[in-house]
């Protein structure tokens, strides 16, 4: 492994440089324009970006927001979501999803995930619907969430969600850009949110989020509650609302990045392939539903359990090559959220093995095959020494 190196060590686990040397000057001329019109708080930008991305996600309407988890919770709000209600979550995700249910005053009810996609499984649904009514709860709204950037089973979850009168938010912080049986992501549930956030998939330069929906009634609603549930003007308040908007520099970067967006989900797709190729058959590669499509926010592994995941972690970064865990520790057994109730027993097996064996290698829409050459090596050597 001596020989020399086209790219520089270590690697970027995403690499945000590449992609802003690519658009910096359109960038820097679109903030120009911002410092020019001064428009900070709900300038022209934000407008052109909802429109941009309902056109690019099939949804009638996009309201932007300041953050992916003030997406979830805005939804949330619109829908008076309220102590007593239960609300389904996975337990094998990011805090946000579970967070916005407990600011409520609502009880998250945790579900397991299935191994195989890490998204809800749908079993374990039907499970914590007859445990939240045993408790005396209400149940009310399932909030899937695409994990890693690949739609959960939503035909599956759609059915218990219509067989038991609950509505879904889909939870698309990762998966924006992705589909589900030629359904662009944004068009499940009553509605869909996701984040903005740097290192999604169509991220900005700060923190951003949008809610997608078809519904009329609940998209006049999102946008007064966004401005502190504002009516006629500024000053006439119908609902207790937040203050939850986009930034006009941010809206800015995004309709940048959004023009690159479909070339980079392109390139995410070919790195997948060409990691899946190269390793399946010493790990377990990720699997998506058939006619699925994932924006793969993260690329992740499952370990065979004979190997130690510290030490693989610890000989790549070695190497230059980061990796990360997504997530350590599933939401029920962690501090603030155990006290919450699980779909059955205190245990969600999936969610909880999960945890101790998966592993996230590099991914975004600039890896080269040379680097992705020098990750599979080095990652297959490893894993074929015999000293586990
Ligand atoms: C990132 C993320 C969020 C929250 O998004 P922010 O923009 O960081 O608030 C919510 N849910 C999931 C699954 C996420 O990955």
């Amino acid at each position: 492994m001596s020989q020399k190196l086209n790219f520089s060590l270590p690697l970027p686990f995403i690499d945000l440089a590449s992609q802003q040397k690519r658009i910096r000057p359109q960038v820097s001329e679109a903030f120009q324009r911002i410092l020019d019109h001064g428009s900070y708080i709900m300038g022209p930008e934000v407008f052109e970006l909802e429109k941009k991305l309902s056109q690019f996600c099939d949804a009638k309407h996009t309201i932007s927001c300041a953050n992916g988890t003030d997406a979830l919770a805005l939804v949330l709000m619109a829908k008076d979501v309220k102590p007593g209600d239960a609300i389904f979550v996975p337990s094998f995700t990011f805090a946000a999803t579970t967070e916005v249910v407990a600011w409520m005053g609502a009880t998250p009810v945790f579900i397991d995930v299935l191994k195989e996609t890490f998204n809800m499984d749908p079993s374990s649904l039907k499970q914590g619907i007859l445990k939240a009514k045993e408790l005396g709860l209400k149940p009310t709204a399932i909030i899937p969430v695409d994990l890693f950037g690949a739609p959960a089973d939503y035909d599956a979850l759609e059915s218990i969600a219509a067989e038991n009168n609950l509505w879904i938010l889909a939870d698309a912080a990762q998966s924006f850009g992705a589909t589900y049986k030629k359904r662009p992501v944004g068009t499940f549930g009553i509605a869909t949110s996701t984040s903005f956030f740097p290192a999604k998939p169509l991220g900005c330069y700060g923190d951003g989020g949008a809610i997608f929906t078809d519904n009329d009634e609940l998209a006049e609603k999102l946008i007064s509650l966004r401005i502190h549930g504002q009516g006629k003007d500024k000053y006439d308040n119908i609902y207790i609302g937040m203050n939850g908007r986009l930034d006009t520099l941010q809206a800015a970067v995004l309709l940048e990045k959004l023009k690159i967006f479909p070339e980079e989900l392109l390139s995410r797709q070919n790195a997948a392939v060409f990691y899946h190729k190269a390793l399946s058959s010493l790990v377990t590669t990720p699997f998506l539903l058939p006619d699925t499509t994932s924006s793969w926010a993260q690329y992740t592994l499952r370990l065979n359990s004979t190997i130690s995941r510290d030490k693989v972690v610890h000989e790549l970064q070695n190497q230059g090559i980061p990796t990360a865990i997504y997530y350590v520790k599933p939401l029920h057994q962690q501090k603030a959220y155990q006290h919450y109730p699980t779909a059955l027993g205190h245990h969600l097996p999936n969610s909880e093995s999960l945890s101790k064996e998966v592993l996230s290698l590099p991914m975004h829409g600039y890896l080269t095959e040379d680097v992705l050459h020098f990750i599979t090596k080095n990652l297959i050597h490893l894993l074929s020494s015999p000293s586990k």
